[in-house]
């Protein structure tokens, strides 16, 4: 008999941050290999735009305008989703934005309340809503489920003026090691991804400076920038029965760069 975890058909998984750049690499992937998907953004132009390259991969897909630090909107979202796709089998809680300063002495109240908000507070409320929805199928006799979020090397490099950023992303990895550890009787599985520096629009700054590609990229020991694809692997593994045995783990994807 074959072994086959990797086809998704029949499944469903809601990526946030699912219309640009790491999010869109990993819901890309999970069609490819047969998942219905759920993209959420919060810009309308940005979720059309996604919705033209995923409509072609041959599965079912809903995009939603949701802002993520909105807790009501997340709820009344999953809710939709819910029902739009029968069920939602991985949560992929990856939207995040990058705001930093020019020093830590001058972060300002606002730039740390808007990384909380969006980082932190919409990782909880995407998270919580997914275990919501996976207990209460699990207690109707249909265990299982799959949450990740998306953190950061920031969670274990130190990020120079980026503080604010950098204890979201530590915040999530405590966050879903507790729900690994008390929703395992529910048959979830929750883990983290730390990506290391990709080439996104939340990069573009860096990828276009000659001195931060020389002085960091140079050091990457793969020797290049990531890229969106490069997260559709562990998308696709964290959403099959290939990790069914894999939670309250970190992956750290970044070519190398931590170690070296
Ligand atoms: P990106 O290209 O800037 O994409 C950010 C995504 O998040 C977009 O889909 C955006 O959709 C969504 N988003 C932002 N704010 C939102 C909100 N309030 N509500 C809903 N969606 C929101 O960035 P990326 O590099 O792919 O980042 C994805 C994740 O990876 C983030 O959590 C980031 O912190 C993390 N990460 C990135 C890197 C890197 O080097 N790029 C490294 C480590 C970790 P809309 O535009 O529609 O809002």
């Amino acid at each position: 008999m074959a072994y086959e975890p990797f086809n998704l058909k029949g499944k469903v998984a809601l990526v946030t941050g699912g219309n640009r750049g790491i999010g869109l690499g990993m819901a890309r992937a999970l069609a490819q290999a047969g998942s219905d998907v759920v993209i959420w953004g919060s810009s309308a132009t940005h979720n059309l735009a996604a919705l033209g390259q995923l409509d072609t991969l041959g599965v079912r897909v809903l995009a939603q305008q949701v802002d993520v630090s909105d807790e009501a909107a997340v709820v009344a979202a999953m809710a939709e989703a819910v029902v739009a796709m029968g069920r939602v089998d991985t949560v992929i809680a990856n939207a995040g934005i990058g705001a930093g300063a020019r020093s830590f002495s001058e972060m300002t109240v606002e730039i740390w309340r808007r990384n909380m908000a969006v980082n932190l507070e919409g990782a909880f409320f995407t998270c919580r809503e997914a275990c919501r929805h996976m207990v209460a199928r699990a207690q109707a006799g249909d265990p299982g489920g799959s949450i990740a979020v998306t953190s950061s090397l920031a969670a274990i490099d130190g990020a120079a003026r980026n503080e604010a950023y950098a204890a979201t992303k530590g915040g999530v990895i405590a966050m879903i090691k507790a729900i690994a550890v008390e929703h395992a009787r529910w048959g979830v599985r929750a883990n983290a991804i730390l990506p290391g520096w990709i080439a996104t629009d939340m990069t573009a700054g860096s990828q276009a400076s000659t001195v931060f590609n020389e002085k960091v990229i140079s050091r990457v020991p793969i020797r290049r920038w990531g890229e969106p694809e490069d997260f559709g692997g562990i998308a696709v593994y964290l959403a099959s029965s290939a990790s069914k045995y894999h939670t309250g783990d970190t992956f750290l994807i970044d070519g190398g760069y931590a170690i070296f």
